[in-house]
């Protein structure tokens, strides 16, 4: 036996499920204080029931407070830029993990983040020359790179998946039992009347299954016409007729399918139309033949199949529009301040005439040299002063004569 004992007095006792009567009497048994949930383990808050805002408040504080501890005006726009991807949002990683962060902790985060980046001191206000939206978009879209939180947080939570389709351990069993994780599969799993972790992490996979295809088994683990498992995409997609008056929506393969019948009923006669398109489905479904092996998930997103939080976290990025400069802007050979000013000029983000006019009364936004309306393009190209400028280096350079932005970035 080792010589360490309990010391009653530094612990809480607490009690779940057991009357006030009871649960008073365990603490004067064992000489120790009565405690109250949320407790910390390992710095998650902990709680039976869902956390309320003052739980999760000190831990927000903390995150805002080790932002703004950082001095934003001593260091330059690069600088401030790896500080915030390395260090800043990786710090609120681990409890990403576990919690769904709620929008007001996100926006308190975001916020902090937006004052420390744009150099924003006590009182000192400085404007904030574009939307947070666009810097936390990856720089291959167009953005500077900083992590979007809420789909970082998603991408931390989708991978609870992945344990769940390996080999479970004690706990996943545990939540397979609880949840029927099993039906079909995890990522269909419910989140009614379930624990907060629980609710966080249906939703990170329901988002996630979209990019899960999946490699037919038993057929036990798929469903028919929703999950990835034949063609291009789900059936329910491929053959939206049938699947309107199907009478077996939401079946598992193995259900409706025994690798000769295809055993599902209708709630209406279909036309001829439907007639060929069910003739259609038969034949891609035969050329599957089932066996006794399991339904195996391939994240369609990774080229090894296996769910990665870098894969999902960068194509829920995507905002739909792909930026005409890519990522060639951040290799120009310059010194790395001037990155971020070309990012922000091919924006029309610099504080020339025209975006001063729309934040401040000005006198006068014209241009300085020729009195035409000054703006990013105007100012750096299509001013008389800046097209003999130009001329001037190209002779000087031997190089062609700029126009615009994308001329830069294609060198
Ligand atoms: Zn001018």
């Amino acid at each position: 036996m080792c010589g360490m004992k309990i010391n009653f007095h530094q612990s809480d006792l607490l009690t779940i499920n057991i009357e006030d009567k009871m649960a008073k009497s365990f603490p004067q048994i064992f000489s120790c204080k009565v405690g109250t949930f949320p407790i910390k383990y390992l710095g998650v808050p902990l709680h039976y029931d869902k956390l309320r805002r003052e739980d999760l408040q000190p831990i927000i504080d903390r995150i805002i407070r080790c932002i703004s501890g950082w001095l934003g005006r001593h260091l330059t726009y690069k600088g401030k830029l790896i500080l915030l991807c390395a260090c800043i949002v990786s710090s609120p990683a681990y409890l990403m993990v576990v919690i769904k962060f709620p929008k007001w902790a996100i926006e308190a985060i975001n916020s902090q983040m937006a004052h420390s980046f744009w150099g924003n001191m006590g009182d000192q206000h400085k404007y904030h020359l574009t939307n947070w939206g666009l810097i936390t978009r990856k720089k291959f879209f167009g953005g500077l790179g900083i992590p979007n939180l809420n789909e970082f947080n998603m991408a931390l939570l989708a991978s609870s998946g992945k344990r769940f389709f390996d080999n479970k351990k004690r706990l996943e069993r545990c939540y397979s039992f609880k949840y029927n994780t099993e039906y079909p599969n995890v990522l269909w799993s419910k989140s009614d009347n379930a624990s907060s972790f629980w609710k966080s992490v249906t939703w990170a996979l329901n988002a996630s299954k979209t990019f899960y295809r999946w490699k037919i088994g038993n057929g036990r683990n798929v469903k028919l016409w929703h999950d990835l498992w034949v063609g291009e995409c789900s059936l329910k997609v491929q053959f939206r007729e049938l699947f309107y008056i199907c009478n077996q929506p939401e079946c598992t393969v193995s259900r409706v399918w025994d690798g000769v019948d295809l055993k599902l009923s209708f709630r209406r006669c279909a036309d001829s139309t439907g007639f060929d398109k069910w003739n259609q489905l038969l034949d891609i479904i035969q050329g599957i033949p089932l066996s006794d092996a399991p339904d195996v998930p391939i994240w369609m997103l990774e080229s090894n199949g296996v769910y990665s939080v870098k894969s999902f976290h960068s194509t829920i990025n995507f905002g739909g529009v792909a930026s005409a400069i890519g990522d060639k802007l951040w290799k120009i050979l310059c010194p790395q301040n001037i990155h971020v000013f070309l990012w922000l000029s091919v924006y029309n983000k610099v504080l020339t005439g025209d975006d001063l006019a729309k934040r401040k009364n000005v006198d006068d936004p014209s241009c300085l040299f020729c009195n035409e309306l000054e703006y990013v393009q105007h100012l750096f190209f299509d001013c008389i002063v800046a097209k003999c400028i130009w001329k001037l280096f190209a002779k000087s350079f031997q190089m062609q004569i700029m126009s615009c932005f994308k001329d830069i970035c294609a060198l």
